[in-house]
């Protein structure tokens, strides 16, 4: 998790079940020419609906009306200034004085707007892979390129090349001496070039250089990952031996963070560099999702560690067992929440911790997520089916058993 989605996430959990009420908007910016006057409608029927709630005191629903016109006029006054790249707004806006506001470079989600007493957080906790920082080490026998990958793009400022500075006439030589390959640069140097005799020493020293060259990639490699923060490592090269040379030199901080290889060159094209690694990547996080939803069904059984279905989440939930919480992308469930200790249900009406009256809301998932997120668990959206999953639509992996 980097540092980007820990704050903002957990800066807007921590406002949960406040006493002023949020407004929760997103805004997908693919459309430019509908922006405002999709803001207006979308704020105009949201507080439509307030009007008819009674968690909103007469007060607030006034706060809130002058809210919506502050928003309104953020947009088109230019108080709201949207980079080039954005594609999603997200805007959290509470009667409090309280304004949050984050622009990704992705489709977050469909434009909407929350009013409620905790910001609407369920997008944000889908973004999980999304604000993953990988980086991507290139390595030939004499040169490597070293980028992170950020939201889909290369970052400028972490795109290194190392290059190894081995004479270029001990290369020809061995060039020559082992038959080919290229020689690299080699004009004019006019010693005649001997063969047998000489040719092990010639490649030893090669060798002395190639290892000497993956050492220091692998040295940059951890500079990288200080500088950046990087969290997973893909590792390409032309040459299967000398991926398996590089890791031997990485640093264990760096093992650890190693994920898949590929086949590349460190002179390809950067776009073609770029395309190859989020491929690689895409394939790895499906077989993560795949490992994880896999070990929630091995584990659903008495003595195991997890469970499945929307009652036993809620139950793990309620004793702070949950590890991961895993569901499907678009998974809607109705159901219950108790405002006083934020109990939730599916069916209870009166809340079973203080008997109070439970709050009915159609978006119980918003709830577990907030919960799960609150409880510094890990939230899983699924994206792929998986049949047997498919039918429970949410599942967790737990930290203890009860
Ligand atoms: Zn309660």
């Amino acid at each position: 998790m980097t540092s980007l989605r820990q704050k903002d996430l957990q800066e807007l959990i921590a406002r949960r079940n406040q006493e002023e009420p949020i407004i929760s908007l997103y805004l997908n910016l693919s459309r430019p020419q509908q922006r405002s006057t999709e803001v207006n409608s979308m704020l105009h029927t949201s507080l439509q609906k307030v009007k008819s709630d009674d968690r909103f005191s007469r007060e607030q629903q006034k706060s809130l009306q002058d809210l919506s016109r502050k928003i309104d006029a953020a947009f088109h006054g230019g108080k709201i200034r949207l980079e080039p790249r954005s594609r999603t707004l997200a805007l959290f806006v509470g009667t409090d004085g309280f304004w949050k506001e984050v622009q990704f470079p992705v489709i977050v989600s469909h434009s909407q707007v929350h009013v409620s007493f905790s910001p609407y957080t369920r997008p944000l906790t889908a973004l999980k892979n999304v604000f993953t920082r990988y980086a991507v080490l290139v390595t030939d026998s004499r040169q490597a390129r070293i980028f992170t990958l950020f939201m889909g793009d290369i970052e400028n400022r972490h795109d290194h090349f190392v290059k190894d500075e081995v004479p270029d006439r001990v290369r020809a030589k061995a060039s020559l001496a082992s038959g080919g390959g290229r020689v690299m640069g080699a004009s004019g140097g006019g010693e005649p070039v001997t063969s047998g005799i000489g040719d092990q020493k010639i490649q030893r020293h090669i060798q002395d250089h190639v290892q000497h060259h993956l050492r220091n990639a692998a040295e940059k490699a951890l500079y990288v990952c200080k500088d950046s923060g990087f969290e997973r490592l893909i590792l390409a090269s032309t040459e299967d031996y000398l991926i398996s040379s590089l890791r031997n030199h990485l640093h264990s901080y760096l093992q650890q963070r190693y994920i898949a290889a590929f086949k590349a060159d460190p002179e390809e094209h950067t776009d073609k560099l770029r395309k190859k690694a989020l491929g690689v990547i895409r394939t790895w996080e499906q077989e993560q999702e795949e490992q994880t939803v896999n070990r929630i069904l091995e584990e659903n059984h008495a003595a195991g560690l997890a469970v499945l279905g929307t009652e036993p989440v809620l139950e793990a939930l309620g004793f702070g067992q949950v590890h991961t919480l895993v569901l499907e992308n678009d998974l809607k469930l109705g159901g219950y929440v108790c405002d006083q200790d934020g109990t939730l249900s599916t069916y209870l009406e009166k809340c079973p911790a203080c008997s109070q009256n439970m709050r009915k809301t159609e978006d119980l998932t918003e709830e577990m997520i907030e919960e799960a997120v609150a409880q510094g668990a890990e939230v899983e959206h699924v994206s792929r089916s998986h049949e047997e999953f498919a039918t429970y639509g949410i599942g967790a992996l737990l930290r203890f058993k009860v």
